[in-house]
């Protein structure tokens, strides 16, 4: 038998209620700050993510499905989001000025990265985003990081972490990543093999490297809060002070750079205990360079992304609420014969016309095979429409729950 492909999931009808519900909520929410929904493609040209996520990424270097089309194109299908949302939203002018700034947008997708799949860690994963368009203002990543917070507290998570940090602008990051080089490379003969390269191409990479070796040498590199510039400085403290007086609450932790190279100034992770390594549940911050990056005008924005396979586990681990699967109220069984069966048909049509989620035999089964399979999906009432109750006009109406039966008229019933 075919398999499906490693690193991805069925999602059963059993489940599906869980994404529904977790889909709905977060549209809810997501309306109460004003944010709209969009969609973009699944694929696109592999330069824009090379472009924007960034040529020394994990993500671009190793993790990303890139093939040609028949046309001879490369194409990648989209690892992340936000790059596709600015794409999108600068070809269709959401920015150019006719429509309102800030633009506050969010998706519901799905994304490819070629991943060592483990627990949380998926190589089809399905991504809940919000984008920020236009503002410099510490208020927005406040505003952001506080829809982050709600998202958690609605869903009754409660042991989840909020860290942030800033690793500033393009400015003191010059001179930070020159005190990167300089310590690295004095370790270079122990970090592993993909960091020695990054200590040439980006060394701010280095410190959300994954071995544990690189992790240890890390741990004592000097840290970004002691080269921010004033602006940098300023922005963060001033988000901080709203964080607080909001109620939000954060730790600052300096070694958060995100995986992605076109974070600026604010960076920050919701992390949930329980759900092992994979403990980042969501991870967003600024990007104020991105649009640029990719052909626009300069325009401040952040955003960040929600993993709800994460989420998902996160909420199992903590027993937080999921919704069991509908099922349906009625059986409306019949005979044989055409005429029974036709009966049983209206019945039903006009049970569902008012709403209710009705079932009828539609595998010509024996009574006493109907009345298991009614069992077996769960209805609550059950019949069996024969000539006699045709006839007569009434039916004998089972509770599946309690057993009992109940004759009632069919004309009552619709
Ligand atoms: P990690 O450090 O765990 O690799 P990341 O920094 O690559 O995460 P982002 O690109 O910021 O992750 O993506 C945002 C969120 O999307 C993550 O916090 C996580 O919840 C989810 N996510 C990312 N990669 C995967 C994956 N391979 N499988 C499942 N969820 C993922
Ligand atoms: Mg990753």
């Amino acid at each position: 038998m075919i398999q499906r492909p490693k690193g991805t999931e069925d999602i059963l009808p059993a489940d599906v209620y869980k994404w529904q519900y977790i889909e709905k909520t977060l549209t809810e929410l997501a309306s109460l700050y004003g944010f709209y929904e969009i969609h973009f493609p699944v694929f696109e040209y592999t330069e824009l993510f090379a472009r924007s996520v960034g040529e020394s990424s994990d993500i671009v270097g190793k993790e990303m499905y890139t093939f040609n089309d028949r046309g001879g194109r490369s194409v990648t299908l989209r690892p992340e989001g936000t790059a596709g949302a600015v794409r999108a939203s600068l070809q269709n002018g959401l920015t150019s000025g006719n429509f309102p700034l800030p633009q506050k947008i969010w998706y519901n997708i799905t994304a490819y990265r070629y991943e060592n799949v483990q627990k949380g860690r998926l190589r089809e994963f399905h991504q809940f985003g919000a984008e920020v368009f236009g503002s410099n203002s510490p208020y927005a990543d406040a505003e952001l990081i506080g829809f982050g917070a709600q998202i958690f507290a609605k869903f009754g998570l409660n042991n989840i972490d909020l860290e942030i940090n800033s690793i500033g602008c393009k400015e003191c990051r010059k001179t930070y990543t020159a005190a990167l080089r300089e310590y690295f490379a004095k370790h270079i003969e122990t970090l592993c093999d993909t960091c020695k390269n990054r200590l040439e191409t980006n060394p701010m990479r280095i410190l959300d490297c994954k071995s544990p070796i690189c992790k240890e040498i890390a741990a004592d590199a000097p840290i970004i809060l002691d080269y921010l510039c004033d602006e940098c400085k300023e922005h963060f403290e001033k988000l901080q002070q709203i964080l607080t007086i909001n109620g939000v609450k954060y730790t600052v932790n300096p070694r958060i750079v995100r995986g992605l190279d076109y974070y600026t100034k604010t960076v920050f992770e919701f992390i949930a205990s329980g759900v092992g390594t994979q403990g980042t549940v969501l991870g967003g911050g600024r990007y104020d360079g991105l649009f640029e990056e990719i052909g626009g005008k300069p325009t401040p924005a952040l955003g960040f992304a929600m993993g709800i396979e994460r989420l998902l586990l996160a909420m199992t681990e903590q027993k937080a609420f999921l919704p069991e699967p509908v099922k349906p109220i009625y059986y409306i069984g019949s005979g044989a014969s055409d005429n029974e069966k036709q009966k049983a048909l209206e019945i039903a049509a006009g049970l569902r016309k008012k709403g209710f989620r009705v079932l009828t035999d539609i595998s010509d089964r024996s009574f006493k095979a109907q009345m298991k399979y009614a069992d077996k999906s769960g209805v609550k009432f059950a019949c069996i429409i024969g000539e006699n109750e045709i006839q007569s006009g009434e039916i004998r109406m089972k509770d599946m729950t309690t057993g009992d039966e109940k004759i009632v008229k069919i004309e009552e019933l619709m």
